[in-house]
């Protein structure tokens, strides 16, 4: 079973480091924007806890802001794709190819045994061809992906593939991509509804604050930030985008049976209130789809497990619809 972190994990690009940096700009309004020092403290170690590597480090490295805004979901299986990358990150997979990114010409696989690398054949901004193995993929220049067409030749090969994996973990699925400064803003948002909801810092201030850091920076000067994906300052930032009660809010009032306890290993660090209703998880407001990119500030919300769970990956309004059937079944049975 190939386990562990992703390829090159602890690689950067000056980029990324420049990234990183603004990132750090961000973390620090955001921890002075609350007034008392031990919950800044808490704020800091749970949230805003930032590791400089592609996968938001070993275990629970970076803080939550990390995992859920720059970072894509951790996967453990027997696949190409990384336990955990950047969401910027340039090597992508996909069904079919999006606007978004180039094709890949082709996959070779070299080396012997254990050390069997994929190499991932491109032609770059000038036409010329260029490999990048595995663990250099983080280098390349542009957005490329990858498409089942590339893997067909393989397939019978990477069947056979258990721990090879561990060392070609290197690409990000296309639907959790985006570019690298709607993972900055999206940071920048769940962070601005979690300290304000959860912390009490003062709305205003803080999001004024945010847009002129944002404003500044100096990693693309062709760019202007906050992007068009970045909202306005509204009440909908701090509430669950299905159940609408404000985040900070907890949905106890709906539960009329006790929880009872289930046992887990002592040994192990378990993760605060990952299992409860109210714990916030990251929200996608349109489902996430591999045509575009949908991980942007103006659709990444907190909002509680129990809302988020019973969406799966239907809309909003898919969710609605349903359960209004669920209750007009159960209405009629009265
Ligand atoms: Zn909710």
């Amino acid at each position: 079973m190939a386990k562990g972190r992703t390829v090159s994990a602890n690689l950067l690009t000056n980029k990324d480091k420049k990234i990183f940096s603004l990132i750090e700009e961000i973390s620090n309004i955001l921890i002075k924007s609350i007034d008392d020092n031990d919950r800044k403290l808490e704020f800091k170690n749970d949230y805003t806890k930032l590791s400089h590597t592609r996968d938001a480090g070993a275990g629970r490295g970076g803080g939550a802001l990390q995992r859920d805004a720059l970072c894509t979901r951790g996967k453990t299986d027997k696949s190409p794709l990384s336990n955990r990358n950047l969401r910027w990150h340039p090597l992508i997979s996909a069904h079919s190819k999006p606007s978004f990114a180039k094709k890949i010409e082709k996959i070779l696989i070299k080396g012997k045994d254990e050390n069997k690398k994929l190499f991932y054949l491109i032609e770059d901004l000038n036409g010329v061809k260029k490999e990048y193995s595995s663990e250099d993929t983080y280098l390349l220049e542009e957005r490329y992906v990858v498409l089942p067409e590339h893997w067909e030749e393989h397939i019978n090969i990477l069947k056979q593939w258990d721990v090879e994996w561990s060392k070609n973990q290197s690409i990000i699925p296309a639907n959790e991509c985006c570019e690298w400064w709607d993972a900055v803003e999206s940071y920048a948002i769940l962070g601005l509804c979690q300290s304000v909801s959860l912390f009490g810092a003062k709305k205003d201030t803080l999001y004024n604050s945010l847009v002129n850091v944002l404003k500044n920076q100096k990693i693309d000067n062709n760019l202007d930030l906050p992007s068009k994906n970045f909202p306005k300052l509204s009440n909908e930032i701090f509430i669950c985008p299905l159940c609408h009660l404000n985040v900070e809010k907890d949905l106890s009032l709906f539960r009329t049976s006790k929880r009872i306890k289930s046992w887990q290993p002592a040994w192990r660090t378990s993760k605060k209130n990952e299992g409860e209703d109210s714990s916030l998880q990251l929200m996608h407001v349109v489902p996430l789809n591999e045509k575009e990119i949908l991980h942007t500030a103006n659709y990444t919300r907190y909002g509680h497990r129990w809302c988020n769970v019973s969406m799966t990956d239907h809309t909003i309004a898919e969710t609605v619809a349903f359960m209004k059937h669920v209750v007009k079944n159960y209405s009629n049975k009265d």
